[in-house]
């Protein structure tokens, strides 16, 4: 069968469909999604298959995709040089995954990235280009240029200097590692507030019971909440807190304030109610946690 989809094209129509759906779906895409891909045409383009470098039947040789599956709490590493390492199909550098990736480098085409820290949960990230290619160690190197705001990492011609390099280096592994801990917490959580119940991912976000880079602040599902915007507002800033039992704690200055339908429904109402817990035990908040998080809070009030 011969097809006919011009392939530059394919990936533009990607990267605008991305940008459309990941404002739908808040960042995070089912396998399922990826899977049925989207419409060029007559064409359905598959966006993800059974390996982690994927090339569609209609495509002749160079993927449209890599994803990185994560087991650890930590996503694929992001080097020095602010480039992620992405490891080889298997260990042939002349495997037919392989040799696409490394023409994918040589012709410059932008390609999608996919982070699963998350069985059936992705985040994306475009375009990302193969800008390395080490056969010795079986991996390439990719730029993911959604990652950072700045033009080129590892451009010593911009003049940038080292302290200005470490810091964007630091920056880029903060956002993916929030990335992943975020889509692993809403996984938990089936995509629920767990103060209101709100199931719009878009609006939800993967909050630290104890902050990152304190003593178990560590990136975990046990240390983290999944909260719309307003709840994690609230709770970061203790007008809300949560104790180890799981209950709702509304602070109470902001229990006799008199104001409009958000104080009253999304904030005073919920004191004394249960926090909705995720269906996996082990992904439940750590109580100990909480007890720490929850003696701050009574400090504020
Ligand atoms: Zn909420």
């Amino acid at each position: 069968m011969i097809y006919t989809v011009d392939e530059s094209q394919v990936r533009a129509a990607l990267f605008v469909w991305l940008e459309k759906e990941s404002g739908r779906n808040g960042g995070i895409f089912t396998r399922e999604q990826l899977l049925n891909g989207f419409t060029v045409g007559e064409e359905r383009i598959a966006l993800v298959g059974p390996r982690g470098i994927w090339k569609p039947k209609q495509f002749v040789k160079i993927p449209i995709s890599f994803t990185t599956f994560i087991n650890g709490p930590y996503p694929d590493r992001v080097e020095d040089d602010g480039l992620v390492s992405y490891h080889y199909q298997g260990d042939d550098p002349n495997n037919t995954d392989n040799v696409g990736l490394r023409q994918a480098m040589l012709e410059h085409i932008p390609l999608a990235y996919f982070l699963c820290p998350s069985k059936n949960s992705y985040t994306a990230y475009w375009p990302a280009y193969i800008v390395g290619d080490s056969p010795g160690d079986a991996t390439f190197k990719a730029d993911l240029k959604s990652l950072y705001n700045f033009d080129s990492i590892g451009d010593e011609a911009r003049g940038v200097g080292e302290a200005d390099r470490n810091y964007r280096v630091t920056t880029m592994r903060q956002r993916l590692h929030q990335a992943a801990f975020r889509v692993r917490v809403l996984a938990a959580y089936d995509s629920n507030c767990t103060i209101c119940h709100l199931r719009h991912a878009e609006l939800l976000d993967g909050a630290h019971i104890i902050p990152d880079g304190k003593p178990h602040g560590e990136p975990v599902v046990p240390n983290g909440l999944s909260l719309c915007k307003i709840h994690h507002a609230a709770f970061d800033s203790n007008m809300l807190g949560i104790n180890p039992d799981y209950i709702i704690q509304v602070r109470g200055d902001v229990l006799k304030e008199h104001d409009g339908p958000m104080l009253k429904h999304g904030l005073q109402e919920l004191h004394g109610q249960k926090i909705i817990l995720p269906k996996h035990k082990s992904d439940w908040p750590d109580r100990e946690r909480l007890e720490w998080r929850h003696e701050e809070f009574k400090k504020a009030g």
